[in-house]
């Protein structure tokens, strides 16, 4: 292919929101949210607590199920269709807060466990793509311990090379250093960004700032259920357009 038709190819767009609504109850969490995310865009998402991002995330793979407006992923629209929900996660890794791995299974085997149990691998096969993966976090030495022997940062990998054992198209990530020592927190984000490097695409609930500037093509700022704001991280930073915006900088600056 040569450039100039390279560079007229339309990026492939994996994730999309339109005007998607969700409540709990009557309460109105999330509110006409438009969002559009294509093949090895990096999306870091912030904004106060409370303001819905976890819930946003938790929607594009249903963990949570939005009641208007359609969210697509990787060609599927997200319904109560079980077919549609499995092609989605399919495609889509999470990596949460506080890790969730089993605690009475082996790192080895909390990686194995949905390669065999779901993608049907066979366990020699599933052990030597785990093994991959782990030596990628850079923890290949821990591989028979239990999570409870493991500090914080090195659970949190573990969790990684699990979603990546997986073979996701997509990572979301739920505040993945908010819970970490904070020693820890570099460990866990210099695997975040190598994984950003090699093309993943990502949305990143974080407010770890010097990460957006890294790694994110688009801040995208929500607070009260709405996306506020989004930009390339440079004018987000340094020229934030919304007051909201500028106090929540102010705030965590
Ligand atoms: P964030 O991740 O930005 O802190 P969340 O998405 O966790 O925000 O929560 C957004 C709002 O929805 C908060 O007001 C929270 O209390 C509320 N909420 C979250 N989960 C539930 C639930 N399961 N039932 C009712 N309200 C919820
Ligand atoms: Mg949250």
């Amino acid at each position: 292919m040569t450039n100039s038709a390279a560079s007229e190819t339309k990026p492939e767009v994996v994730i999309e929101l339109k005007q998607m609504n969700k409540w709990y109850g009557d309460f109105h969490v999330l509110k006409e949210l438009n969002l559009t995310v294509t093949k090895g865009e990096k999306i870091v998402v912030c904004g106060p607590s409370g303001s819905g991002k976890s819930t946003m995330i938790r929607c594009i793979n249903r963990l949570e199920e939005h009641q208007a407006g359609q969210i697509i992923v990787s060609g599927t629209e997200l319904t109560e269709d079980l077919k549609a929900i499995n092609e989605v996660r399919s495609h889509v890794g999470m990596c949460f807060q506080h890790f969730n791995l089993f605690p009475h299974l082996t790192v080895l085997q909390n990686c194995c466990l949905a390669p065999i149990w779901v993608k049907k691998i066979p366990q020699a096969e599933a052990e030597k793509i785990a093994m991959k993966f782990l030596e990628r976090v850079k923890i290949p030495e821990q591989a028979d311990k239990y999570p409870g022997q493991l500090s914080g940062g090195q659970q949190q990998r573990v969790a990684i090379a699990r979603s990546l054992c997986m073979n996701p198209e997509i990572m979301l990530f739920d505040e993945p250093t908010s819970a970490l020592d904070p020693e820890m927190v570099r460990e866990v984000l210099d695997v975040m960004v190598e994984l950003a490097e090699e093309g993943m695409t990502m949305i990143c609930v974080t407010h770890e700032m010097g990460f957006a500037k890294q790694v994110a093509d688009r801040v995208i700022f929500m607070d009260r259920g709405e996306i506020i704001e989004e930009n390339v991280p440079t004018e987000f930073f340094d020229n934030p357009q919304s007051d909201r915006t500028k106090l929540f900088l102010s705030q965590i600056l």
